[in-house]
C-alpha cells in the first residue's frame, strides 16, 4: 500500500472512530431470544489469550453508548461457555485463513468450534479481539438458527460478521484506538483491515437521525468484494 493512501486512510479512520461508531444491525435476533441453546455451564479449555480477548470484546461493547452494542455484548457473554476457541495446526485446508468458524457434524451449539491462525500467538489482544469477534458473530448467526443453505444468508451473515468488527472498534478506548492507529503505521497487515473495515463504518456526523448505514447496504458491500462473492455465490451454484 503507498505512503499516501495509508496517510488517507489513517486521517478519514481517526475521524470515524473518535466520532464514535455505530452500526445499525448487529445480529442480535430478538424472536429467538438471547444465548438460546447454550446449556453448558462451564467454558471450554481455551488458549489464556483468547479467554482475555473475549472479555474484552464484551467488557468494551458493555460500555458503549449504544444500547444495541450493549446489548450485543451481552449476547457474546451468553455463548461464552459454548465459545470452543482453538489454535488450528499447520497444515488443514484453511490454513492461509487468520480465522474461522466451523460447523460440521461434530458441532452443536454447546460446541461452537472456533480456529485461529497459530500466527495470533504473536498478536495483542485488541488484534485478536477483532479477528474473533468476526467469528464470533458467525457462530452466534448459526446457533440462534438465522444460517441457511443459500448464497444471500451467507452474504448477510458476513456482512454482520463486519458490522460487528466495526462495532467493537468503536468501543475501544482512545488508547487502545491509539495504539492500533500507531501499528497501522508500520503493519501492511493491520493497515489493509483498517482499509478493509472503512466502508463497513459509520461516520455519526454525516447522518445522526436514521442509522444510516442499514443491513442492506452493509451487504452490498460484502457483494462487492471478489474473495464474498467467491465464498458465498460459488459455493450455492
Ligand atoms: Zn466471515
Amino acid at each position: 500500500m503507498r505512503k499516501s493512501l495509508t496517510l488517507l486512510i489513517m486521517v478519514v479512520l481517526l475521524s470515524l472512530i473518535l466520532g464514535g461508531l455505530f452500526i445499525n444491525n448487529l445480529g442480535v435476533n430478538k424472536n429467538t431470544g438471547n444465548g438460546v441453546g447454550c446449556t453448558r455451564t462451564e467454558p471450554y479449555p481455551i488458549p489464556e489469550e483468547f479467554k482475555r480477548s473475549v472479555s474484552l470484546i464484551i467488557q468494551r461493547q458493555g460500555q458503549n453508548q449504544h444500547q444495541q452494542i450493549k446489548d450485543y455484548s451481552q449476547l457474546v457473554d451468553k455463548y461464552i461457555n459454548c465459545l470452543n476457541i482453538q489454535y488450528y495446526t499447520d497444515g488443514t485446508e484453511l490454513e492461509n485463513a487468520d480465522g474461522y468458524f466451523k460447523f460440521d457434524r461434530n458441532s452443536s451449539v454447546n460446541n461452537l468450534q472456533i480456529f485461529v491462525s497459530p500466527k495470533y500467538t504473536t498478536k495483542d489482544d485488541l488484534l485478536t479481539a477483532l479477528l474473533l469477534q468476526h467469528e464470533i458473530s458467525h457462530a452466534i448467526y448459526q446457533a440462534q438458527g438465522l444460517a441457511q443453505n443459500n448464497a444471500e444468508s451467507c452474504f448477510i451473515d458476513e456482512a454482520r460478521a463486519f458490522s460487528s468488527q466495526a462495532a467493537l472498534l468503536g468501543s475501544f478506548n482512545e488508547e487502545e484506538r491509539n495504539s492500533l492507529v500507531a501499528r497501522s503505521r508500520t503493519s501492511k497487515n493491520v493497515a489493509s483491515f483498517f482499509a478493509m473495515m472503512m466502508p463497513f463504518s459509520v461516520n455519526p456526523k454525516q447522518d445522526r437521525t436514521k442509522n444510516a448505514f442499514d443491513e442492506a447496504n452493509t451487504i452490498m458491500v460484502v457483494k462487492g468484494i471478489p474473495e464474498y462473492v467467491n465464498q458465498c455465490s460459488n459455493r450455492y451454484n
